[in-house]
């Protein structure tokens, strides 16, 4: 571990107040979208009995508290799920933070962090379809709302925001990794010059499969410019008996999901669709930064180490 910030120096580089305006700015707007669709705002859980599995590996950070093994949460997905069981909200929000204490080797990825916020979302009975289509309205909503209120940012920090263009366009991945091979999103992402969705992703057991194609209903968000992955999403499984047939085939051990599994088998899970974006993701995005630590207050960067 090497501890690579003088942190005091980093608070205060000129440019930094104008990024956290325009952090502030995305903020504010998705609250205004919020808030116009109706969708219910919830507190984030950062302790939990379950949390998401994800889809690649990580370090452990589950803590013991008062003999019950907790973990810190790494999305609120099965929170999402089990909030939706309510049945009368049209949608949820939170701005959740996440810990996800990646692999040293991902520092130089430019987007990781092993702290960070994601806005996540989850709507009651939507497709994937209904849900990009959502997501599309709320980027173009922040885009419009920072461009037009942080002009000055903008034109210091010298990044001119592109409204896109919807629909955005739809990528399957199988097609890509024919095409791109293994290395698809990077590749599409640095040719591209507006937002995309890649579709159908290997993932966890409560993304949905199509029965009869199998495909993966879920989606990743595509910033344009090598900017790569913004946001993670699906059409949920909410059949326990499905539920459970795919952590089968995940090998993900049931035991550690107990509690969520009891509520998926007495029938409370409810059809949706959500996802959530990365907040210092859309920052660095909209910013223009090559590594997510300059548009970050306190970087939490794989193998950097934490000063404070
Ligand atoms: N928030 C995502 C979802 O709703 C999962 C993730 O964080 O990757 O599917
Ligand atoms: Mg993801």
């Amino acid at each position: 571990m090497i501890l690579v910030y003088k942190i005091i120096e980093h608070i205060k580089k000129s440019e930094m107040k104008d990024i956290l305006k325009i952090q502030s700015a995305v903020l504010k707007a998705t609250h205004d979208f919020m808030w116009l669709k109706e969708m219910t705002q919830l507190m984030p859980v950062m302790l939990s009995s379950v949390t998401d599995p994800l889809a690649h590996d990580v370090f452990d950070s589950s803590i013991i508290y008062d003999g019950q093994r907790l973990e810190l949460t790494k999305s609120m997905i099965l929170h999402k799920q089990i909030s939706m069981s309510r049945g009368d909200m049209k949608g949820i929000y939170i701005v959740s933070p996440n810990i996800r204490l990646e692999r040293p080797e991902c520092k130089d990825s430019g987007r990781h962090l092993i702290e960070f916020s994601q806005v996540d979302i989850e709507l009651k009975d939507a497709t994937g379809e209904e849900f990009r289509k959502f997501m599309e309205e709320l980027i173009v909503y922040i885009l419009s709302f920072v461009k037009k209120e942080c002009k000055e940012e903008l034109e210091r920090i010298g990044r001119k925001i592109e409204i896109p263009k919807t629909p955005f366009k739809v990528y399957d991945s199988v097609k890509l990794k024919e095409v791109y091979g293994a290395d698809y999103e990077k590749i599409v992402s640095e040719k591209e010059k507006e937002p995309f969705w890649i579709t159908d992703l290997y993932r966890e057991f409560y993304d949905k499969e199509d029965p009869i194609s199998k495909k993966h209903l879920n989606y990743d968000l595509i910033y344009p410019e090598g900017f790569g992955e913004g946001l993670s999403g699906a059409e949920r499984e909410h059949i326990y008996d499905i539920i459970i047939e795919k952590m089968e085939r995940r090998k993900t051990d049931p035991k550690m999901f107990e509690p969520y599994l009891k509520i998926a088998k007495e029938g409370h899970l409810i059809p949706t669709a959500g996802g959530g974006f990365g907040v210092e993701r859309m920052v660095r995005f909209l910013t223009g930064k090559k590594h997510i630590r300059e548009a970050t207050l306190f970087p939490r960067v794989p193998g950097e180490g934490i000063e404070i």
